[in-house]
């Protein structure tokens, strides 16, 4: 399997955004991402969707690598107040966002439509000092959804704005904002796998490239190159990619899909070569499969650098590992078993890496 960086959703000039498809993709590559998946609000923008490559004038002329561009879209119902439930839909190649108002039907269509689909930003608080209203998913009786958005780097920004102030710091120091998904989030993922579902979490990063202006002060905050350091979504893919974007882009949706992947804050350090595998009596698994428990089931995490490591079962942590570079479960009972590791960051502990359960049935 390889381990490949995407970031994704995010948005254009062809809904809230400031940047264009290309801005984006040179944003991607000056942070070393493999594949960005752009998501515009209630439209899905065609004739971009490839590889982009970029000259370099840097002294070592070293070859920048291509980065792939995808696009999907974000839908939610504009007639709606306030303008709730937003899906991220990939894979779907046509235009969805005229069953917004059917949260139900618009997550069959996608399925019909051969592609898969995330709860955006379940928790997003609001923000009254910005007049930015909550706009959190509440249509939890939908079934047949892949997965959540787990952590959503401008909802996180959300819970950190009481006062003007508190942007103003925000939009200079950046690094500070980021400590984890949203609780109430994380719970409502814990009580969806208890529940024996499977849901997928990705991480989104939001990334609008906002332009802000308070008094003599103006800038665009958090801008594509920021939020491309952050939270991340790392995906396992059989082949190395092969600059072929049909074949490519199959591999990445597949893998979504499967939730071979982790949620990653890649600003502390890069999380790039965690891994979470379990071995049972006759097959072995990755995140997002499934091994039967009979015998017995080793799991094993291992991490790039050491850190705070916990082992949650079905929402319940069954195992702390400090400061540690690996660790070895020998996991006896039924469950859908997942990693959160914490990094200690400009002086706090912050998550680091939320992995995708294993499901030991
Ligand atoms: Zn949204
Ligand atoms: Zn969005």
């Amino acid at each position: 399997m390889q381990e490949i960086v995407v970031n994704l959703h995010m948005h254009t000039r062809y809904s809230d955004g400031s940047g264009t498809h290309k801005d984006i993709a040179h944003a991607a590559m000056k942070t070393g991402l493999d594949a960005v998946i752009v998501t515009d609000h209630n439209v899905l923008v065609q004739g971009v969707e490839g590889y982009y490559r970029f000259g370099f004038s840097s002294p070592l002329k070293a070859k920048t690598r291509p980065v792939l561009l995808l696009v999907g879209q974000e839908v939610h119902d504009q007639d709606r107040d306030p303008q709730k439930n937003h899906l991220l839909i990939f894979n779907a190649n046509r235009d969805l966002a005229s069953l917004a108002d059917d949260p139900q039907a618009l997550i069959n269509s996608v399925r019909e439509a051969g592609g898969i689909c995330f709860i955006a930003h379940p928790k997003d608080p609001e923000a009254p000092a910005f007049k930015e209203t909550d706009i959190s998913w509440e249509a939890w009786d939908v079934q047949g959804y892949t997965g959540i958005e787990l952590w959503n780097g401008l909802s996180e920004l959300k819970t950190v704005l009481p006062t003007k102030l508190h942007g103003a710091f925000y939009a200079y120091f950046p690094h500070f904002i980021g400590h984890g998904p949203i609780l109430e989030t994380v719970n409502r993922w814990d009580e969806l796998l208890a529940s024996g579902r499977r849901v997928v979490a990705i991480g989104g990063s939001d990334a609008h490239a906002m332009h802000m202006s308070m008094g003599p002060l103006h800038r665009v905050i958090f801008p594509y190159e920021f939020h491309f350091r952050t939270v991340n979504t790392h995906l396992f893919i059989p082949q190395p990619l092969s600059g072929d974007v049909p074949t490519d882009k199959k591999m990445i949706y597949d893998a979504l899909a499967a939730g071979h992947c982790f949620v990653a804050y890649d600003l502390p350090a890069s999380t790039r070569g965690f891994r979470f595998n379990a071995k049972g009596r006759e097959q072995s698994a990755t995140m997002g499969d499934e091994i039967p428990v009979k015998g017995g089931v080793t799991l094993q995490v291992s991490l790039p650098r050491p850190a705070d490591i916990r082992l949650i079962r079905d929402g319940r942590v069954v195992g702390t590992w400090n400061e540690s570079y690996a660790y070895t479960y020998i996991a006896t009972e039924p469950g859908a078993y997942r990693v959160e590791v914490d990094r200690s960051y400009l002086g706090q502990k912050r998550g680091w890496i939320f992995s995708n359960p294993i499901y030991v049935r």
